[in-house]
């Protein structure tokens, strides 16, 4: 299970990735365990089989890894399965759970030899932290200072060779003395649809429910591109499927289902519907700034920037300009609202949900 210790949860998002919700405890059983398991990101996987035989071959530990990408596409997963394929110990936590050099120095000394030691969400460290880091990732030791005032003096503590695996969802906040430190880094991509479909098959294989096969497709179309999500709608719509009795999940019940919790057939859930109205109809269509659109919509700029923009982005309905966030011409198609220029009186309030709903 995950060890993150994250703030409160602000999105009001039905299936927020980067959430701990409860369910997370009971998805250990959908956790794949070993690289055959885990589905999709095929370069990153075959590069990485490769380095990890490298290193079980020489036995040494595995050089530290960066793995980079958005909430719920597999981060966490892929550190323990580093660690089952190394076959060694894994120990997990957070950067906001490291408030103290003591409590990192108090998980790096014990750990065991060639052990994965997994830091989420690197990019929040705290600068004195990061320092005791680089020497432990680089000479395998670190740095206690003993005393204080003019009789304080440094001693180093060894500390068994070990594989950092840190990940982050902001690459760019992470400074380069840290970055360099990784030798092998894994960057994360939305999962390709095929890859999406087997998760899902996986995952229904493994909670015994039955479903067709284009209602999987349908549910894998409609997580945007993210395991995480496609694990929490396919336990959704089980439940509807319970509700209703059917024995086995139809493609009508997967899209009836997905129209109750407004997640229409791109996996666009309301939120990133409203995003996009905000950018048209207050900005027409943009620049905006991060802060002024989180505000908008009532969200933290980092789940913004995180969870909603990565997709939106890669969809292809939103771009990233140094003057802010604007929309595309396929938002406004997608959305059916016209350019300003072209605009009636009788256009769409924000506040009407005109996103396409398509089942
Ligand atoms: P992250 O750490 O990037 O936020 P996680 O590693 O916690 O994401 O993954 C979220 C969930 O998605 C996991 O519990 C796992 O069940 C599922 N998952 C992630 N990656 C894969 C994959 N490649 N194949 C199958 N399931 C996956």
């Amino acid at each position: 299970m995950k060890d993150k210790s994250e703030g409160p949860a602000v999105s009001k998002g039905i299936v927020h990735p980067e959430k701990p919700l409860e369910e997370d405890g009971r998805d250990m059983a959908l956790r794949p365990r070993n690289l055959a398991e885990f589905q999709g990101q095929k370069a990153m996987k075959d590069n990485l089989s490769v380095f990890i035989q490298a290193a079980r071959e020489r036995n040494e530990s595995l050089d530290h890894l960066f793995l980079i990408g958005p909430p719920g596409l597999g981060k966490t997963t892929l550190a323990q399965v580093v660690a089952n394929e190394l076959g060694v110990d894994f120990k997990v936590t957070s950067a906001p759970a490291l408030e103290k050099p003591k409590d990192l120095a108090g998980i790096l000394t014990t750990l065991s030899e060639k052990s994965v030691f997994f830091i989420d969400e690197i990019h929040r460290l705290k600068p004195a932290i990061e320092e005791m880091l680089y020497i432990a990732m680089e000479d395998y030791e670190l740095d206690w200072i003993i005393g204080q005032g003019p009789s304080a003096r440094t001693i180093r503590i060894p500390v068994q060779p070990f594989t950092l695996v840190g990940a982050t969802t902001r690459a760019g906040n992470v400074s380069s003395p840290l970055i360099s430190r990784f030798g092998i880094t894994c960057r994360f991509s939305f999962y390709l649809e095929e890859d999406m479909e087997a998760i899902v098959r996986r995952s229904a294989g493994i909670l015994a429910v039955k479903i067709e096969d284009e209602a999987a497709a349908l549910l894998a179309r409609s997580a945007r591109g993210t395991p995480r999500v496609a694990n929490r709608l396919l336990r959704r719509i089980r439940d509807f499927a319970q509700i209703k009795e059917a024995v086995v999940i139809t493609k009508e019940i997967v899209g009836e289902g997905l129209s109750r919790l407004e997640i229409d057939s791109l996996g666009l859930e309301r939120y990133d519907r409203d995003i996009l109205k905000i950018i048209i109809e207050r900005y027409n269509g943009g620049p905006v700034g991060a802060e002024t659109l989180a505000i908008s919509i009532g969200e933290s700029v980092d789940t913004l920037e995180d969870y909603y923009e990565p997709y939106l982005i890669q969809a292809g309905f939103i771009q990233r300009t140094p003057r802010g966030r604007t929309v595309t011409q396929q938002a406004y198609d997608y959305l059916r609202l016209p350019r300003r220029q072209q605009r009636t009186q009788n256009d769409a309030s924000p506040s009407q949900d005109s996103g396409e709903l398509l089942f």
